[in-house]
């Protein structure tokens, strides 16, 4: 693979955008966001392949801000339609009918509800046929788009609308986040990542480093929520950084199988300081602050960075159980 890249600092980050200012989702979504950015790299030809989710009400006919192609699928199968859009684009430029030049990437897009859950076996299907295509899932962490329910994606602690804080259940939910990056690697898809919108070059080289691979492609892009999360719709990129800097959001690709961290923070903010930002952890924190439980999320994180480092060569600071 080559390592030059075309993005030496954010300033070389595509001008062209392919959504027109203004849309109908929340303000401060980081799943847009991310879709923006990952549109500017790929450039204009482009379809999109959606399943059910947010950015589907922002897509609609007349009103979507996107300047290239949108085919919406049902939930389940957004990878089944990429492999429809795929094979059309490939008999027709076969039988001459359509120039190469006028090619398309094809691109399912869609939330941690359909990449995680609903769709996981079109796109078993779909990384079994080896089907070149790029998977972006805006990672929310929950069904944002019908109101916040818990996903497999929902992390240990965090309160939905259907695993609410409550007496019987004070942590909310208690099932520990689906690790779809692993699931992916374990398929055997040739390239996989997770990104952040604060981490733009990270972000920007990582879309163009799976651009240089052919098959199935994975991109996790952490999506702060400010609806379904709880906070100032001004702090999305910041609490992104936050989940960065804690180790919440580890950010790594993984090549043929070869896993690479492409940011090792020095020495981690304790995980208290990110769940705290947000609405969904209250309950952690209020009326006393649930002590057991807040650990268990630090030693999760604490564990993930050691078995990491240990693994690719490097030393993270951890913070301690009781540095809050
Ligand atoms: S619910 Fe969350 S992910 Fe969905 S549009 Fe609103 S901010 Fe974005």
């Amino acid at each position: 693979m080559a390592t030059a890249t075309r993005f030496r600092t954010l300033k070389d980050m595509p001008k062209e955008d392919y959504l027109s200012p203004g849309n109908t989702l929340c303000a401060g979504c980081g799943g847009i966001l991310a879709l923006r950015i990952f549109h500017k790299v790929l450039g204009p030809k482009v379809a999109w392949v959606n399943a059910a989710g947010c950015m589907t009400v922002s897509m609609s006919y007349p009103l979507s801000p996107l300047k290239s192609n949108w085919l919406y699928t049902a939930f389940a199968s957004a990878p089944a339609g990429a492999q429809g859009v795929r094979d059309a684009l490939d008999v027709l430029m076969a039988k001459g009918k359509l120039p190469a030049s006028e090619d398309l990437k094809v691109v399912v897009v869609s939330g941690d509800g359909a990449a995680y859950d609903i769709g996981l076996q079109s796109t078993s299907g779909a990384i079994d046929r080896r089907l070149d295509f790029y998977y972006l899932c805006y990672d929310n962490e929950a069904y944002g788009n019908t109101g916040f329910q818990m996903s497999t994606s929902t992390p240990y602690g965090s309160s939905t609308k259907t695993t609410p804080a409550t007496a019987a259940y004070p942590l909310g939910n208690t099932a520990r986040k689906k690790d779809l990056f692993e699931v992916w690697r374990a398929m055997k898809a040739p390239y996989v990542a997770t990104l952040a919108n604060s981490h733009g070059l990270d972000f920007l080289r990582k879309v163009e480093r799976g651009s240089e691979i052919k098959g199935p492609r994975l991109y996790i892009a952490f999506a702060a929520c400010p609806t379904g999360w709880g906070f100032d719709t001004r702090n999305s990129v910041e609490i992104e950084k936050l989940a960065v800097q804690t180790g919440v959001w580890p950010l790594k690709e993984s090549v043929n199988g070869a896993v690479r961290h492409t940011f090792v923070p020095r020495a981690l903010i304790p995980v208290s300081d990110y769940l705290k930002t947000q609405e969904r952890f209250n309950h952690l924190f209020e009326p006393s602050e649930k002590t057991e439980a807040i650990d268990a999320i630090q030693e999760s994180v604490n564990v993930y960075w050691k078995e990491a480092g240990a693994r690719e060569g490097f030393e993270v600071k951890l913070p301690g159980s009781s540095s809050r």
